[in-house]
């Protein structure tokens, strides 16, 4: 009777599971605006106003959700550590040092008239909890033997005093390392979320697509450092080479998970104790949660290397690539989407290696006022809400026009001359889709604009019909679309910026 249950239970989940679908091609036939000629605004061509404000997400939506709906009785939802931790009555309890040590008082004082006992041991972890970072002078501890036996009320107000010291003596208040722990954990949990949506949808295939993706694009670049007048001059292609074979894909989902898990199981396993332990206390649930902030190591382990996001990141040498991007390379119909929309992001993340000026101090004044002159023209050209060019812009610009390059020559490899070809469901040449996907993953109906961050400099990547626009400079851009030499497209693309390969122009060490 049992496995009947079971079995039309899980018939019930399968029948749920979104079928695949190639949601750059879907996107191509939903938002291409055919009003707007291609060689007179591509972006807007191919990416019309009526567009969702991010069409890739809006489409993965149901696949997400689908996901998600699986995570329902996952023990990350059911921590005790995070499902007790009131925000609100922490900043009230600890909110600044005085509350915080009157806070510590009153939770000593009921563990001295209750246990008594355990006062000893109770000085040591408030003067833990007291000091941080780790060197400060353990004044509290000192003390101890002369705390032991005298009245608790006595000891209580003389604790508060030193806690009160050491408190002020710190660098952040108690309230910021109980958030910056309650972060911590969350990122962990999400981190585990994420990979979960990757297992249960199950991309596998894609990630395995993506890191050989990786390993050509790195190939290829480097064959473009080979063919370098200035780097072979300065015989620093082996340097170059030695850096840039570093670069592999962040994707051993497995590790990450385990680690996470370990970490988690043992936070929460501390705190329950705790919680068993200091039962009697009230708010037992902050003190023991404010144990495990000070007393918790956390193992390395970045967050942001399985996202939902529709993004890429390089962390050099690790790079690592938004679920989206490994969905479509496993679902992707044609080669030429998939390095349109994510061979460009590839190409663009190991670009940034290639542009680090800390790992490769080299530079060209020629090849930055390439680039920016490219930008700026397409930003005045084509500007929507609002574009710049400033110097913060050089090194994610410097990427795109990189990353294009590279995706493209990967394309010419695969397709040969068939890169001509017209495929039936889209009605189009291989190499027309490949830029048609390149736009899809900066398509958006909201206008176009770039963003100031908190510094009050520009937070760094051009908006969003720049970076599609300024394929115009590629050769290949005014081949595929046939466009003629006065149309916007054209007049606005400057001559294709070689930052490295036979063309590079010489490039001269930087020096700091
Ligand atoms: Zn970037």
């Amino acid at each position: 009777m049992r496995i009947l249950v079971f079995a039309v239970f899980v018939s019930c989940y399968a029948s749920d599971h979104p079928e695949p679908f190639d949601f750059i091609e879907d996107a191509i036939l939903k938002y291409v605006n055919h009003s707007v000629d291609p060689c007179d605004n591509f972006y807007r061509h191919a990416c019309s106003f009526d567009s969702p404000p991010n069409p890739i997400e809006a489409s993965l939506e149901s696949v997400i959700e689908y996901a998600k709906k699986l995570q329902n009785d996952s023990f990350w939802n059911k921590l005790e550590i995070i499902n007790n931790f009131d925000l609100q009555k922490m900043y009230t309890l600890i909110g600044d040092d005085e509350s915080a040590a009157d806070f510590y008082q009153g939770v000593f004082m009921k563990i001295c008239e209750t246990r008594s006992e355990m006062v000893p041991e109770l000085v040591e972890i408030f003067n833990i909890l007291s000091t941080y970072p780790n060197k400060q002078v353990y004044k509290v501890y000192k003390k101890k033997r002369e705390l032991s036996g005298e009245d608790c009320g006595v000891s209580a107000a003389k604790l508060k005093e030193t806690i009160l010291e050491n408190l002020s003596k710190n660098q952040i208040r108690a309230w910021q390392l109980a958030f910056g722990f309650n972060l911590h954990i969350g990122d962990f949990i999400a981190l585990l979320k994420n990979i979960r949506v990757h297992l249960d949808v199950d991309v596998r295939q894609g990630i395995n697509g993506v890191r050989e993706l990786v390993i050509s694009t790195v190939e290829a670049a480097g064959n473009l450092v080979k063919d370098t007048p200035w780097a072979k001059n300065e015989h620093v292609v082996a340097k170059i080479e030695n850096i840039t074979s570093q670069l592999h894909i962040h994707d051993n989902y497995g590790k990450d998970f385990q680690l996470a898990v370990d970490t988690l199981v043992n936070v929460e396993k501390s705190f329950v104790l705790c919680k068993t332990m200091f039962g009697f206390v009230e708010h037992a649930d902050l003190f023991c949660f404010l144990i495990g902030a000070r007393t918790t190591t956390f193992p390395e382990l970045k967050s942001f290397y399985f996202s939902q996001a529709d993004n890429g990141v390089n962390f050099h040498p690790s790079v690592a690539f938004g679920f989206p991007n490994y969905y479509h390379f496993q679902h992707g119909r044609e080669m030429a989407t998939k390095l349109g929309y994510t061979g460009t992001t590839v190409g663009h993340e190991v670009g940034h290696t290639f542009f680090d000026n800390e790992l490769l101090p080299y530079f060209s004044k020629s090849v930055e006022d390439c680039v920016q002159n490219q930008f700026s023209k397409t930003c005045v050209e084509f500007q929507e809400a609002s574009c710049a060019t400033s110097f913060e812009f050089l090194d994610e610009n410097g990427a795109d026009i990189f990353g294009v390059q590279v995706a493209y020559k990967l394309l010419q490899d695969y397709y040969g001359s068939k890169i001509t070809d017209k495929f039936e469901r889209l009605q189009m040449t291989h190499e027309q889709s490949f830029f048609y996907s390149y736009a899809m993953s900066f398509c958006s109906g909201n206008p176009s604009s770039v963003s100031i961050g908190d510094d009050g400099l520009f937070e760094g990547h051009s908006a969003h019909n720049v970076r599609v626009n300024v394929v115009a400079q590629h050769p290949a851009f005014q081949k595929a679309f046939n466009c003629p030499a006065d149309s916007r497209m054209m007049k606005s693309a400057t001559k294709q910026c070689h930052i490295y390969g036979d063309k590079a122009p010489e490039t001269r060490k930087r020096r700091h």
